[in-house]
């Protein structure tokens, strides 16, 4: 199957790192445009466009802090200057915080985390769906997290914005489903970016996090990233309102595999 998106324009929310700069690199690589958000490293989304394939269509890249509901109405504006509009929107600006517990974190810290992850994502996609539903075509798809699903010790606001984005997702879908919209969310498992670096670098916790993947092995952020472009094109017609796992199974119950 080969997926053509060109005539395609995309926005990909944080897309100047991790996962949303393998997202932006797989949609360019399949002909879209694409609109690369960034907070305010330039340099950083400037070097995501320069690696994108020599014969991509057009690219751009938008600074704006997505929790800012201004600085995301102006994104827009000029998206729809240099590009006409938007096909697809990829929510995928995340953090996830300090870790501390619930009675112990910091209620700024908390606020943050839900401000970036969930209402960022609900801001540009009212933005985005504003646009989808007078044009009666689009998709918006969500990074959420395998712990929009299982809870985690540490990350209380994390696993609440994902879990909020996942229920967002599916009102959002039911809602733009006869206007020919659909709306989806990917949930990454433990995948190779910056945001689980320190884990990954160390031994012991590196060991610990296998230890809960029944494949053994952390993912690559293009196992999410052609997902993306998959869920965006036509081959997910009639999909709409799902959360799809890309977590080599660890959301899989996996400490079932033995016993019980
Ligand atoms: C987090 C990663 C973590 C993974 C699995 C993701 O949502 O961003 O840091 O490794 O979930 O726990």
């Amino acid at each position: 199957m080969n997926i053509t998106l060109s005539g395609k324009r995309i926005l990909v929310t944080g897309g100047n790192s991790g996962l949303g700069a393998a997202i932006a690199r797989a949609f360019a690589a399949a002909g879209a445009d694409v609109a690369i958000n960034y907070l305010d490293d330039l340099a950083s989304a400037e070097a995501v466009q320069n690696a994108f394939p020599t014969d991509a269509a057009r690219s751009l890249a938008l600074s704006a802090d997505v929790s800012n509901a201004d600085a995301v109405k102006s994104m827009f504006a000029e998206l729809d200057q240099a590009f006409g509009g938007i096909d697809v929107l990829v929510n995928n600006a995340g953090i996830d915080g300090v870790r501390a517990t619930t009675w112990e974190g910091d209620i700024e810290d908390w606020t943050r985390v839900i401000d970036v992850n969930l209402r960022g994502a609900y801001i540009c996609a009212r933005e985005a769906l504003a646009r989808m539903t007078a044009q009666r075509s689009g998709v918006v798809i969500n990074i959420s997290s395998v712990h929009e699903l299982i809870p985690w010790s540490g990350y209380g606001a994390y696993t609440a914005s994902k879990a909020g984005l996942s229920m967002m997702a599916k009102t959002m879908a039911q809602e733009a489903a006869p206007f020919g919209v659909r709306v989806l969310c990917i949930a990454p498992g433990a995948i190779a970016t910056p945001i689980n670096a320190d884990v990954r670098d160390d031994a012991d916790t590196n060991r610990d996090l296998l230890q809960k993947i029944p494949m053994g092995r952390i993912g690559r952020a293009e196992e999410i990233a052609n997902m993306a472009v998959v869920l965006a094109s036509d081959v997910a017609s009639y999909l709409t309102g799902a959360t799809v796992f890309i977590d080599g199974g660890m959301s899989n119950y996996p400490e079932f595999a033995h016993g019980g």
